[in-house]
């Protein structure tokens, strides 16, 4: 069964325009309409893949804030922050730590044009302590009102849109694929095609079909999966 052209056209051009090397790890954000709206951003800045710390056995969960953004952006889940910081440190990122503590910095007198994780603590307690410490750099956005801090997820807005800018600036935005390599690329077109017949490939332990031009899949598959029309 054929992906509509013009459906499979947008997925391409959206997937083209995405950055492997800008993303978001929040640590115990709880609430389902935070972490759907750092989704959100993410999607909407064009980061490819965010992570989350989640509490033992617990799975992420959005609402409708997320407006569909958690397929377009995959969000890997960690147990705990040394793996997810290993993880991220094994792949090059910066680590800023979003801090409202005196040894932050100001985010605007940082580059973000590199590999760069922003780290964001959770809605009542802010980022632990221990978390602080793994970082590379505390960052902050300066408050002028009565309130000391922000809604986590307008935070993460703000630091996103910021490495938007810089990197627009430095004409480091890829438009062409350039942002991911053609291994994520493949993959990650595939599931944003062929979610069902991806969780069946997982699910059987084995690699995805290939597609052609068209995005149709080069294989005859069960007639049980189910596919889009
Ligand atoms: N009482 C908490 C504290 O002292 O950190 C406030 C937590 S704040 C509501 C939740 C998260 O939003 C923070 O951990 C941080 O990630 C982000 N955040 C909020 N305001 C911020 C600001 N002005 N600068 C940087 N991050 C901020």
């Amino acid at each position: 069964m054929p992906l509509l052209p013009r459906r499979f056209e947008r997925l391409k051009a959206v997937l083209k325009c995405r950055m492997a090397d800008l993303t978001v790890l929040v640590e115990h954000v709880e609430k389902p309409h935070n972490l759907s709206a750092i989704l959100r951003s993410c999607d909407a800045v064009g980061v490819l893949e965010a992570h989350a710390i989640c509490k033992r056995g617990k799975t992420s969960t959005f609402n409708s804030t997320a407006q569909g953004s958690q397929k377009w952006v995959k969000l890997h889940e960690h147990s705990n922050i040394e793996s997810a910081v290993k993880a991220l440190k094994e792949k090059g990122f910066k680590l800023y730590g979003t801090n409202l503590g005196i040894e932050a910095k100001d985010y605007r007198k940082c580059k973000f044009t590199g590999p760069t994780a922003f780290v964001l603590g959770a809605e009542k307690w802010g980022l632990s302590e221990y978390a602080t410490n793994l970082m590379d750099q505390s960052i902050f956005i300066p408050m002028r009102g009565m309130v000391q801090s922000l809604n986590v997820s307008v935070a993460g807005a703000t630091l996103l849109f910021e490495a938007l800018r810089q990197r627009q600036e430095e004409k480091l935005v890829p438009e062409s694929g350039e942002g991911l390599t053609r291994e994520l690329y493949e993959q990650t077109i595939f599931e944003w095609a062929y979610p069902e017949v991806a969780e069946w490939c997982k699910y059987k332990g084995r690699g995805y079909p290939k597609l052609n031009e068209l995005g149709e899949i080069l294989e005859v598959l069960p007639r049980t999966i189910k596919l889009p029309h």
